[in-house]
């Protein structure tokens, strides 16, 4: 009999009640290291004081009043984010598949309302995820996503990751847009080269094609700065943003320059939820304290002393572990052992891993995890991978 919440993920036997920080407790009281964090979701941990507040405040006042009318949290989170970006203006969605549907959009409306209406292609890259919708799974194309569900939305061309030259053969007038991770997190955190990303840009700007990235899950201070792309000193003409925006609600957004936006009239787009004053609330408590140069400088700090910790820690098991490899505290492990023996012999140690594709094992704690946590969580997987290359692992 199928089960009354649809079976469509392979859950694993843990149930948690309670979050405090980095941890997560179970009804039994035992608790668990988490350096998932919600697939990069509680960027500030569990239950971080300022985001409780800002809810139960917010949830105290008011809860919903739709688009229809001004939102004024919305428009305090659109000029937070407008005042640490490259971009002008904010549609708030509430997840970021919902996100990629915009920026998907907004590129041909674009083109459409410079008089091109033929330019609609999007370039995508092999090992992209950028979420579950139609235009989502068209989007990256794996036949893993994809099989099934055609007919698939038209209008993506999809290159092998890092191949100059197919790039380049691909870049023809009816191309609208390249959309792309600056860091890939379910490809297996693979980092875009901060030379390919101003190429990608150089790319855009001789041919009028607009450069859309998908931070969802590299932005928001994961990368050690506020969004990723600022790494490799170039902007995006569009960009989407979740996961960390809502430190655990659900919210999502799609930033964009002026120009790129222009397209985007009143009547042209719409969500029911989208900005709606509690996301808003929450969001804005996470940008208050992510975007703040100290917090960003204790995020690359604490990124070095993992990375270190990890780099040893792959030295000290070469029969399990190959490579360290990402950037801030956004960090996969490829593993020569299957990645999955690794994440359950870590559930055995009360540490939670996330698998990726490329057999990476993916950590991404919390952005504000403590040094001790740090330490616990590294002797954690230390006692995981020996219990995988000893067999032993449950
Ligand atoms: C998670 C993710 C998405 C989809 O976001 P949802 O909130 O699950 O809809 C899109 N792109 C990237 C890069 C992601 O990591």
């Amino acid at each position: 009999m199928i089960p009354s919440v649809l079976p469509t993920y392979n859950r694993a036997p843990l149930s948690f009640i309670k979050g405090a920080g980095s941890w997560l407790i179970e009804q039994d009281g035992s608790r668990y290291l988490d350096l998932g964090a919600g697939i990069a979701v509680n960027a500030l941990g569990h239950a971080h004081p300022a985001l409780v507040a800002a809810l139960c405040d917010q949830a105290q006042t008011l809860w919903h009043t739709s688009n229809l009318y001004d939102i004024p949290n919305q428009r305090a989170l659109a000029d937070a984010l407008t005042e640490h970006s490259f971009a002008d203006t904010v549609f708030f969605t509430n997840s970021g598949t919902e996100a990629c549907e915009l920026a998907v959009k907004m590129a041909r409306k674009y083109h459409f309302e410079k008089g091109q209406p033929d330019r609609v292609d999007i370039i995508t890259f092999s090992g992209a995820f950028h979420g579950r919708s139609s235009a989502g799974i068209a989007a990256a194309g794996s036949e893993k996503m994809t099989r099934g569900f055609g007919p698939l939305l038209p209008g993506f061309v999809h290159l092998p990751w890092g191949d100059h030259d197919a790039l380049n053969a691909a870049i023809n007038d009816r191309v609208a847009a390249i959309l792309v991770e600056p860091v890939q997190g379910e490809g297996g955190i693979i980092p875009l080269p901060d030379q390919c990303l101003k190429g990608l840009r150089d790319l855009c700007d001789e041919h009028g094609i607009l450069l859309v990235l998908d931070e969802v899950q590299c932005g928001v201070g994961r990368t050690g700065k506020l969004f990723a792309h600022e790494w490799a000193g170039v902007t995006p003409d569009i960009m989407m943003v979740a996961k960390g925006i809502g430190g655990g609600f659900p919210l999502g957004a799609v930033l964009a320059t002026e120009d790129a936006a222009s397209g985007m009239t009143a009547g042209t787009h719409g969500s029911t939820y989208g900005g709606n004053p509690l996301g808003c609330a929450v969001g804005l408590a996470v940008m208050k304290i992510v975007s703040d140069p100290a917090f960003l400088d204790e995020v690359n700090r604490k990124a070095g002393l993992l990375r270190q910790k990890l780099e040893g820690l792959v030295a000290a098991h070469p029969d399990v572990f190959d490579s360290v490899r990402g950037s801030g505290l956004m960090l996969g492990i490829v593993c020569k052992a299957s990645n999955l023996d690794v994440v359950a012999a870590g559930y055995a140690q009360h540490l939670l891993t996330i698998p990726a594709a490329d057999n990476a094992l993916r950590l991404l704690p919390a952005l504000n995890i403590t040094d001790e946590d740090i330490t616990e969580a590294v002797s954690r997987l230390d006692r995981a991978a020996t219990a995988v290359s000893s067999g032993t692992a449950a």
